[in-house]
């Protein structure tokens, strides 16, 4: 490892414990993983006990590349984004991941100050991290952290999150093209619902894994 590699990770390992600290102080259960090879680790302990396993589509967990440990282990994995879907199976998926025993997502943004701002385009996502699973598990690489306010999540969403991921799924939106958030008005805009957790949802299991490394987008 380089000397800037290690100042790097170093001084992303103070933001990292800072948002672990904002997030405990918010209810959440929350996590400092040096590695992914750690928040793997982390999900497969805590999926033990979970017959059913939803995956929100993220990124940052298929990186991880845990789905073939999980089927070796007997897992039931509900994938909406499996290929060779139809749009009405893809439908039936994502309503059983509302209620599945544990669903698997990364985040948009994490603010130091604990909150996770989302931003969705069908719902189905942020809908699956606020109520329904028995319990939910959060995977924010380091570069989610986001040293300001909501808007500046927000900021950070529409910058570097929103139009590679308008190009990652082929949907037909300026961003997708330019690069650039342009606040569309295209019919297949995927910025339609915005979401804060700001506190832990009263009645929900959910947990933060904050790794040292850069995840997803
Ligand atoms: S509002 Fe439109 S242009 Fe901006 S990031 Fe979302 S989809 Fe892309």
């Amino acid at each position: 490892m380089t000397l800037t590699e290690e100042l790097v990770n170093w001084s992303y390992e103070q933001k990292c414990e800072k948002a672990v600290k904002s997030l405990a102080g918010n209810g959440f259960v929350a996590e400092y993983c040096r590695t992914s090879r750690d928040a793997a680790e982390y999900i497969l302990a805590e999926a033990a006990e979970a017959d059913s396993i939803g995956f929100g589509g993220s990124l940052s967990v298929a990186d991880m590349d845990i789905a073939g440990k999980l089927r070796e282990m007997g897992k039931e994995l509900l994938m909406h984004s499996a290929p060779g879907l139809t749009t009405e199976e893809r439908r039936v998926i994502m309503r059983r991941q509302l209620t599945c025993d544990l669903f698997l997502t990364g985040t948009n943004a994490l603010t130091l100050s604990g909150c996770l701002v989302n931003i969705d385009a069908t719902g189905n996502r942020v809908g699956s991290m606020l109520f329904g699973p028995k319990k939910v598990i959060v995977v924010a690489g380091r570069n989610k952290l986001v040293d300001g306010n909501i808007d500046d999540a927000v900021r950070r969403i529409k910058g570097c999150s929103s139009p590679p991921n308008a190009r990652r799924l082929n949907f037909n939106t300026p961003c997708a093209k330019t690069g650039f958030c342009c606040d569309c008005n295209s019919p297949e805009r995927i910025c339609r619902i915005t979401t804060i957790i700001d506190r832990k949802p009263r009645q929900t299991d959910l947990r933060v894994l904050v790794v040292n490394e850069d995840m997803g987008l």
